[in-house]
């Protein structure tokens, strides 16, 4: 990845660039020194004369002190410790500045390079810090002591002074050129290094009282030193536990961070964040073998070292270095065995390998790689930690390991290998998120029962795992193949149509019925496909689902391949449905729709002055089906337009007889919203009322509120043009819209028609009772007609005349009534005088 060379590169530069800066201020520091001691005055005499030994002693002071410097280091932070001020002490005391300085570059150099063979940057800087350091000292002194020495408190206190300087100057340059590499320096001196200075007062104390004594006589060096040295003795125990309580702290925060996910992969790279971090490595890599020997479950960090590690527990250029149970530090330098030289290829100086093993067997490697800070190896600690790090990561990755599985198996079929009908459903879902257009396919084997009752379970399963293998190659990248079960697959394809479809199905359908060789004999299935399309047949996963399902069973029924769904294939209900609506289309055009007519009657004169017209139909078989039906079947299918001319054009034809008989008796026609959008229909009315030679006062329009709200704009218009021909327009069930009085009032309409559901109600419910009294109030105010219909009972007839209701209907005055039947029901009221009631 280029990115992360760009990112390399730019730490290498960095890093170069801070060395090149340390080894500056070293220079810096050292000159500065070596100005200042030349301007000391006094710098050849020594304060207390001694012989040579006193002068050997101090310089194996400096050399033995020098390993015993020992650091706390903590995550970000080191202090170091060491009793190389004793020396100093002695040094300041018994020699001569010039001899000192000299003395302490010289030794404590030697001993550096002996004991720990510093990078030449590292040992300017430390040479530069003598220099420093003992100046310091040397100038504090001189400058606070004015005449011999004796054994005195304030020759004490002089050179308690110096030392605690001299400390802090120290302190002061290496915080100096650690800054140069990490954060700034005033961080650095605000937190961490506060921390040391702590240390510093007490040091420097415990340094000149032990000190002091010896002005007197040498000798007693030996036993004034001891104290020094049992307090070294504790700083340093007491360092290593501080060590230890931070290392726990570590890996606690390791195991806490590690612990906290179950996914393997972010295990892993939690895992390798935690590790660089920790142990200041500049890379580091982490990999996870698999159950099956020789492939890999997950890897993290660095891809160039990753590169290098093994893809298999058992390969032997790295078991050499990576048997369980050990840690090894690898050096690249000398590149003596495999894993040396690859680390050398990809530029790695030093690298802790860690095998992450348990009493089961490799969980996995880790790689740490090439420690930045102050110290650029890794330590013995470091190695320690890594073993502890290693331990608890074989545990989360174990962990995450199983749980790879378990989630593996929870959504896998365990006989093909193929995702279940979980993961496919899961996966649909969130396709159908994704995508708008999808296809769902069922497949069903057929005769595959055969081949398992003949030839036994196993062929069977032999079977269905080469029908996986086929399938999963045949559709490739197109879309997800899972078995759902038995011998049922399941197909998603997003972004799918309905030719694509097909012809993936026709694919997969192909490589199934070549034969399929299952022990030892050829064997050969079918298989029928199901399709259905999102959106185009559902937009849920779950209708999909069904629909795909009826298709398959369809495509199985009549022997086909492949079937898309289509709404006739739907359940049993609605092509019962679809029969309805083929026998409804061929009574409309054979005629066979019945009318019937329900007298209206004037409620003041007691005459029949209207009929509504209502639809009839005896289904051949269903026998009568009710007009709420089978209108709602005709709206939903656009048979409404000849259902509406039909009842039209036969209750016209009925109404004209009745003029010509001598009844003056208007018929009524329910209209849907259909018509009443239909831009031809004031036309074909008018065309019908001429047919039939009537006027435009013969016929009301029934047109129920929701249906005149559908489409104010255009009904209006409608409305308006049958009104230029004297056609009455009725709003029927009345009140059960909630249409406002200001919309009815714009419409010209010529009555209106209280809903049955009030009317049947009023005698009992005081609420229906209000509302029908309303409506006459409004209808009147409005100069409008009010018809009640749903009147059953000569006592509901009598209330509405009192509320001054102008027309009533129902089945008091008559039921809905053939056309013959009406005829003598108008004959027998002319000879009445009146409509004859049957309550
Ligand atoms: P609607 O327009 O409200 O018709 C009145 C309904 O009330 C009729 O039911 C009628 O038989 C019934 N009815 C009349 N008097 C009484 C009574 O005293 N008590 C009770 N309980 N009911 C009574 P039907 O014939 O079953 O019609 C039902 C609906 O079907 C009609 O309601 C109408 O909306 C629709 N419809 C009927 N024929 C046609 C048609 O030709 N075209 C259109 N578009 N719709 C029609
Ligand atoms: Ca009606
Ligand atoms: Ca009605």
């Amino acid at each position: 990845m280029p990115d992360q060379e760009l990112g390399e590169e730019e730490t290498e530069t960095r890093v170069r660039r801070a060395r090149n800066e340390v080894l500056v201020l070293a220079a810096a520091l050292t000159g500065i020194s070596a100005s200042v001691l030349t301007l000391t005055p006094g710098r050849t005499d020594a304060l207390v004369a001694s012989g040579s030994i006193t002068m050997v002693l101090i310089a194996i002071g400096f050399f033995v002190s020098e390993p015993m410097v020992f650091h706390i280091e903590a995550r970000n932070e080191s202090v170091s410790f060491s009793p190389t001020d004793l020396p100093l002490a002695y040094g300041l005391l018994f020699l001569s500045p010039v001899s000192l300085v000299l003395m302490r570059l010289v030794v404590g150099g030697a001993a550096l390079v002996i004991w720990r063979r510093p990078p030449a940057f590292k040992l300017a800087l430390n040479l530069s810090n003598y220099a420093v350091e003992t100046v310091v000292a040397v100038v504090v002194l001189r400058a606070l002591h004015p005449g011999d020495l004796a054994i005195t408190p304030q020759t004490w206190a002089t050179l308690t002074a110096a030392l605690l300087v001299s400390l802090i100057a120290s302190a002061g340059t290496i915080a100096l050129a650690i800054s140069r590499f990490e954060n700034d320096l005033v961080d650095r001196l605000r937190s961490e290094r506060l921390y040391s200075f702590l240390f510093y007062l007490p040091m420097a104390v415990v340094v000149a009282t032990a000190a002091v004594p010896v002005i007197d006589n040498p000798w007693f060096a030996a036993v004034s030193s001891s104290p020094v040295v049992v307090i070294w003795l504790v700083l340093r125990s007491h360092g290593s536990l501080m060590h230890r309580y931070s290392d726990l702290s570590d890996v606690h925060d390791f195991s806490h961070q590690v612990g906290r996910s179950e996914h393997l992969d972010d295990i892993t790279s939690t895992a390798i964040q935690e590790v660089t971090e920790h142990l200041r490595a500049s890379r580091a890599a982490l990999l996870v073998w698999d159950d099956r020997p020789g492939s890999v479950a997950a890897a993290a960090g660095d891809t160039e070292l990753l590169s290098i590690m093994p893809t298999d527990s058992a390969d032997r250029d790295w078991a050499a270095v990576a048997s369980p149970d050990r840690i090894e530090v690898v050096r690249a330098d000398p590149p003596d065995e495999e894993v040396a030289r690859r680390l050398a290829g990809i530029d790695v100086a030093e690298a802790v390998v860690a095998p992450l093993a348990d009493e089961a067997g490799p969980v996995g490697l880790l790689v740490v790689a090439d420690r930045h800070g102050a110290s650029t190896t890794f330590s013995i600690e470091d190695v320690s930690r890594v073993r502890t790090i290693a331990r608890q990561l074989t545990v989360a990755l174990r962990k995450g390991r199983l749980y790879v599985r378990v989630q593996h198996q929870a959504t896998h079929d365990r006989l093909t290998g193929l995702p279940n009908r979980t993961l496919f459903e899961a996966h649909a879902d969130a396709e159908l998120i994704e995508h708008r257009q999808l296809a769902i396919f069922l497949l069903d084997l057929d005769r595959f029962k055969q081949v398992n009752d003949t030839l036994g379970h196993q062929a069977g399963d032999e079977l269905l795992v080469k029908v996986a293998a086929r399938l999963r190659t045949a559709v490739g990248n197109d879309g997800l193949i899972a078995r759902l079960g038995g011998d049922e697959f399941g197909f998603v394809a997003a972004g799918c149509d309905g030719a694509q479809a097909v012809e993936l199905a026709r694919r997969m359908a192909h490589v199934i019925n070549e034969p399929f060789p299952v022990q030892g004999a050829d064997v050969s299935v079918g298989v029928s496909v199901g399709i259905a399309l999102g959106p185009d047949h559902g937009d849920d996963l779950t209708t999909l689902l069904r629909r795909a399902d009826v298709a398959m069973y369809a495509a199985k029924r009549h022997h086909d391949e492949v079937r898309v769904f289509e709404a006739l294939l739907e359940d049993p209900q609605d092509a019962d449905r679809l029969a309805l609506l083929g026998d409804l289309r061929a009574a409309i055009r054979q005629g066979a729709l019945d009318v019937h007519y329900q007298p209206q009657l004037d409620v003041r004169s007691g005459q029949i002055v209207g009929a509504e017209a209502l639809a009839r139909w005896i289904h051949p078989e269903h026998g009568f089906v009710p007009p709420d039906e089978f209108i709602v079947l005709a709206e939903q299918s656009g048979l409404i337009l000849p259902l509406t001319d039909r009842v039209l054009t036969r209750a016209l034809g009925t109404a004209s007889r009745w003029r010509s008989d001598g009844h003056e008796v208007g018929v009524a026609v329910n209209i849907s919203a259909h018509s009443l959008i239909d831009d031809q229909f004031p036309d074909l009315v008018v065309e019908r009322l001429r047919e039939h030679d009537l006027p435009g006062e013969a016929l009301t329009l029934e047109i129920t509120e929701t249906a005149m709200m559908s489409d104010t704009e255009r009904a209006f218009q409608t409305l308006t043009r049958l009104g230029e021909f004297g056609i009455h327009v009725s709003i029927d069930d009345f009140g059960t819209g909630y249409s406002s009085l200001v919309n009815l009032r714009r419409l010209p309409i010529t009555e209106l028609k209280i809903d049955r559901a009030f009317v049947m109600a009023m005698l009992e419910d005081e609420c229906d009772a209000a509302i029908v009294r309303s409506t006459i109030e409004l209808g009147h105010s409005l100069g409008l007609p009010i018809v009640a219909e749903g009147v059953e009972s000569t006592e509901l007839l009598g209330h509405l005349g009192m509320l001054g209701c102008d027309i009533a209907q129902g089945y008091v005055i008559s039921r809905p009534l053939p056309a013959a039947e009406l005829f003598e029901y108008l004959d027998s009221s002319r000879r009445q005088g009146s409509a004859v009631l049957s309550g």
